[in-house]
């Protein structure tokens, strides 16, 4: 296509509608004061005629229709974030391998024993409470205080042995003084958390507590916001419900608990336990 400085502008467009004729472009513009108005097929009719005048008289390609853009496949898996972090095969023994003599937060200065969790390895419930207290950090079993007590009397009603379920906590060092884990600690220790459950990969999951369900849920809302209502986490249900330690200063709140309890037991297909009585 031959352009020269002395051309107008109208004869500088005609040479160049003429150039994307020859090389079987086809109409390729259209008049955008009518878009949306009016059917493009009528635009030609309907434009000024100086427009009209314009358009190339010869098609000699016709305008293919888009081809379908392809839906993409609904895919139910875990989304690339909650994958990202799962190990393919992996065991409670290579979790605690790989914690081992644990120093990455400030908790393990003042424990006596790492506290990593127990029962059976393919439980279908997994409880997780918040960290371990004055007798889990001597004995290095979780919930085995005052408070596991109680927490043993929940799974037996629940027609379970504590050999059935598996036990463990958000943090596995005991926090000073009992305090709450403090975010970073969480944050330090529930990988190690998120590759026993993935492990263990039960059919539930009950958090005793809002630090345990805060962890799992990343939220803030407090517990008896949303105690007794299902989530999901990465795949699996998950129920909180108030911790052994908070019934044992309001025991009134064991009825509420028990109707959690009763929600898991629905979904594992368990009956309570007779009484003896
Ligand atoms: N409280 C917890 O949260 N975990 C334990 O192991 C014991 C008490």
């Amino acid at each position: 296509m031959d352009s020269s400085p002395t051309q107008t502008p109208r004869e500088k467009l005609e040479a160049w509608l003429r150039y994307y004729d020859d090389l079987n472009l086809g109409a390729f513009y259209t008049d955008r004061r009518t878009m949306g108005k009016r059917p493009i097929k009528s635009a030609a009719k309907s434009a000024p005629a100086e427009l009209a005048a314009m358009q190339p008289t010869t098609v000699s390609t016709p305008v293919k229709a888009a081809p379908p853009i392809p839906l993409l496949p609904i895919v139910n898996a875990p989304s690339l974030f909650e994958a990202i972090d799962r190990i393919e095969g992996d065991t409670l023994e290579r979790i605690r391998e790989d914690l081992g003599e644990c120093t990455r937060c400030r908790l393990h200065e003042q424990r006596n024993k790492i506290v990593f969790g127990a029962g059976n390895p393919r439980a279908e419930l997994v409880f997780v409470g918040e960290g371990p207290g004055h007798d889990e950090d001597v004995q290095g079993l979780p919930f085995v205080g005052r408070a596991g007590k109680l927490l043993t009397q929940m799974i037996e009603a629940m027609g379970l042995t504590r050999d059935q379920v598996y036990i463990c906590n958000v943090v596995k060092c005991r926090p000073p003084e009992n305090r709450k884990p403090e975010d970073d600690e969480v944050a330090t220790c529930s990988p190690y958390l998120y590759r026993q459950l993935d492990a263990i990969a039960p059919k539930a999951i009950v958090c005793l507590g809002g630090t345990a369900a805060q962890a799992l849920l990343k939220t803030k809302d407090s517990i008896s916001r949303f105690r007794g209502t299902w989530f999901d986490f990465r795949n699996t249900k998950l129920l909180a419900t108030y911790h052994p330690a908070y019934l044992l200063r309001n025991p009134a709140a064991k009825g509420e608990v028990w109707k959690d309890l009763q929600k898991v037991m629905a979904h594992l297909g368990l009956q309570p336990k007779k009484s003896s009585r």
